[in-house]
């Protein structure tokens, strides 16, 4: 069952990374890997002792393959970036700071400066006010109506193509 094979030097063993001298093939999850005799015990070996290895390995085999998916990936490079978004409840902000104010939306879109039918579809959430809206009406009503948001930019280590900010922003507006 359990098939202690050759190996070549210096051999790391597949699940602890440690260097060893005299490594075994065994069937660890499904899969067939090279380790050291103390990590065998994980394997098919294990099996032959049901009785009291049958529950406190696991956790040990899930971490220890976790701890050798780590190594064999080069690190993804992560980039943490702030840019600023519109809101999203802009429409109900804009509502109800306008409502306290006492001024009808033709008032507001009057005083800003700007055609009611924009106003209109703004506040009833159905249009994004341009940069250029959101400062007027931030500044006319006293309201905020945009925010930070965190994007993370994925750099692979491997030297494959790096995301641009537009891929980024593709990737969050999906
Ligand atoms: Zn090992």
């Amino acid at each position: 069952m359990l098939t202690a094979i050759s190996c070549v030097f210096p051999m790391l063993c597949e699940m602890c990374g440690k260097q060893v001298t005299f490594c075994k093939k065994v069937m660890i999850e499904g899969v067939l890997l090279d380790v050291c005799p103390e990590c065998a015990k994980f394997g098919n070996e294990a099996k032959k002792a049901p009785a009291k290895e049958e529950t406190a390995p696991r956790p040990v085999i899930t971490q220890r393959l976790e701890e050798r998916e780590r190594r064999g990936k080069p690190r993804d490079v992560l980039e943490t970036m702030e840019r600023e978004d519109l809101v999203e409840d802009y429409a109900s902000r804009i509502r109800n700071a306008r409502s306290k104010t006492g001024m009808t939306q033709k008032d507001l879109a009057m005083k800003i400066n700007e055609k009611l039918t924009v106003l209109n579809k703004v506040e009833a959430g159905d249009l994004h006010p341009d940069e250029k809206l959101i400062a007027k009406l931030e500044k006319e009503l006293g309201i905020v109506l945009k925010e930070k948001v965190a994007t993370v930019q994925v750099a692979k280590a491997t030297g494959a193509r790096t995301l641009t900010l537009a891929d980024v922003i593709k990737i969050q507006k999906r």
